[in-house]
């Protein structure tokens, strides 16, 4: 019998997290045994000061490691022995390996998006990106996309102050001129020069119904990438779709940063189709519950 494995996922209101169910089937799979907890914040009335006492316990009870989540993606930094070099970089942790007594952490959410990416939108035109949403998930796709290729990518948010921390962030490992903030009111413009577009915020989600990118601005030649994949197809995907873009759910991205996490965690590689197929059943299954 192969050794047990334990981790799990510290944020704030996840209890619904799709993460456990994902890690614990592909395990299985690959015939671990393997227990993903989910260590809710909120539901323990606890708050991110709690974080490095629950980020010790967790190497202290032998947990291979944990998922990062919001609102603790910065604030675990402090309780870490050492950083991947893009997690570094990107100043965010949303993977953390507990490795011969030490607490290493990795960023798994900005190559879940690159691969997503990869995957769905090969030889997609780069040279000018708009990207709306520039909070958590938006510093990852904005490294992703940099990373990529991105020759300008062109910051859009609803407070340009985040815009600008995006932008003061990620300065030091790209060329500060390939990225561009702007304001709501100029999304017609800088769209209208644009290859493709990036939903980065939470718009499109049962909570947030709408779309940050208008339908109007939509145009066969611009592909359309969303990071919100509850529900897998957003009003923003499904308007893109109807005038012909190419188009790029949120679903892989979720898929493929835990894909990551699990060969961090396991040293094994997921079969990223088969995760996708039971990530999209998953989130099919709660779209059906959410119907009736
Ligand atoms: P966040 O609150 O940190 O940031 C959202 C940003 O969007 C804010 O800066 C806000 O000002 C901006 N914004 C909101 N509405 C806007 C609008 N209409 N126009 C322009 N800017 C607007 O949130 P986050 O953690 O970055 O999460 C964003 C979304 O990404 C969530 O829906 C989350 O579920 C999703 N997400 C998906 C994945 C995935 O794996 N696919 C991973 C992480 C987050």
């Amino acid at each position: 019998m192969s050794e047990s494995l334990v981790c799990g996922l510290i944020g704030a209101g996840i209890t619904k997290s799709l993460t456990p169910p994902m890690h614990e089937e592909e395990g299985r799979h690959h015939g671990l045994r393997y227990a993903y907890r989910i260590i809710d914040l909120r539901e323990l009335g606890l708050s991110v000061a709690d974080l490095p006492r629950l980020v010790r316990s967790a190497r202290d009870l032998g947990f291979r490691g944990l998922n990062i989540t919001y609102p603790c993606k910065e604030a675990v930094i402090e309780c870490l022995d050492d950083l991947s070099p893009d997690a570094a970089r990107l100043g965010a942790i949303n993977t953390v390996l507990f490795e011969d007594g030490r607490a290493i952490g990795h960023n798994t959410d900005w190559s879940g998006y690159a691969r997503n990416f990869d995957r769905g939108l090969e030889g997609a035109a780069m040279d000018r990106v708009v990207q709306v949403g520039a909070g958590g998930a938006g510093v990852a796709v904005a490294y992703a996309l940099l990373t990529r290729g991105a020759q300008r990518l062109i910051v859009v948010d609803a407070d340009l102050q985040r815009a600008q921390q995006l932008r003061n962030r990620l300065a030091a490992s790209f060329d500060g001129d390939r990225i561009e903030i702007a304001g709501l009111a100029d999304l017609p413009d800088v769209l209208r020069l644009a290859d493709g577009v990036v939903n980065a915020t939470p718009m499109g989600m049962a909570a947030h119904p709408g779309s940050a990118v208008p339908a109007e601005l939509l145009r066969p030649d611009l592909w359309v990438s969303e990071v919100v994949y509850r529900p897998v197809d957003t009003e923003l995907l499904l308007a893109a779709r109807a005038v012909g873009a190419r188009t790029l759910r949120g679903t892989g991205m979720a898929v493929y940063q835990a894909v990551d996490a699990f060969r961090i965690f396991t040293g094994i590689e997921a079969d990223a189709d088969r995760m996708f197929e039971h990530m999209t059943a998953l989130v099919a299954r709660e779209e059906s519950v959410v119907v009736r």
